[in-house]
């Protein structure tokens, strides 16, 4: 409870800072590897919206938490493991490729749901990290927008290089901002960007 006081203190004066209402930051609650007791714990504090990086973790999970928790995917997803929680999820972070998106596509339609997405850019071109190239993320939204109809584009995800001071690293969130509001505007029925999922423990400030 206090540690998530605190970051809500730290989002808190970032926005202040930039003028920014920090109603518009979500918090997401990263809770993998984390046990259910603490999980509850977080929820008793408040958390509602909890990250996972792995499919087994979330199937675990989800039932022994409250149904009004918001399950959000942000590791790499293996395309044969997309039906296991393509219902229990409601945002997948960390879509990568047209494969793994018109498989989201197929099992959402299957389920008669719209599932929410974000692309995973390296803006860094880190070799050890998931993720397209920016010069990539385009021509996959309009792959995606011409192929999937039960798949909602909502922003884009980004894990920059670690940094011992993050304002090094701003540069790799700027560039993901400003790709990101290329499409924000746009008015599509498969396309609504509205988050940019950036930051972490370390550099969330930052970002
Ligand atoms: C683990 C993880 C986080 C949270 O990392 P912390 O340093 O524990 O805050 C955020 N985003 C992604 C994609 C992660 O895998």
């Amino acid at each position: 409870a206090e540690n998530l006081a605190q970051v809500q203190k730290n989002i808190n004066e970032s926005c202040n800072k930039i003028n920014r209402d920090p109603n518009e930051v979500t918090l997401i609650a990263v809770s993998k590897t984390k046990p259910v007791e603490m999980l509850k714990e977080a929820y008793d504090a408040g958390a509602r919206v909890f990250g996972e990086n792995k499919v087994q973790e979330i199937v675990d999970k989800y039932d022994q938490m409250p149904s009004d928790v918001k399950w959000h995917m942000i590791g790499h997803l293996q395309t044969n493991k997309v039906k296991y929680i393509i219902d229990k999820v409601s945002m997948i972070h960390s879509v990568d490729s047209y494969k793994l998106a018109a498989e989201i596509d197929k099992r959402a339609g299957a389920k008669g749901i719209t599932m929410d997405i974000l692309l995973q850019v390296n803006s860094a071109q880190e070799e050890s990290k998931f993720g397209i190239t920016t010069a990539e993320t385009e021509e996959l939204i309009h792959e995606i927008l011409e192929n999937c109809e039960n798949i909602r584009l909502r922003g884009l995800m980004c894990v920059a290089p670690f940094a011992e001071d993050p304002e090094d690293i701003k540069v790799y969130f700027d560039e993901v901002k400003k790709q990101y509001d290329q499409f924000a505007g746009i008015e599509h029925p498969h396309l609504d960007f509205k988050y940019l999922s950036m930051g972490m423990s370390h550099d969330f400030k930052v970002a």
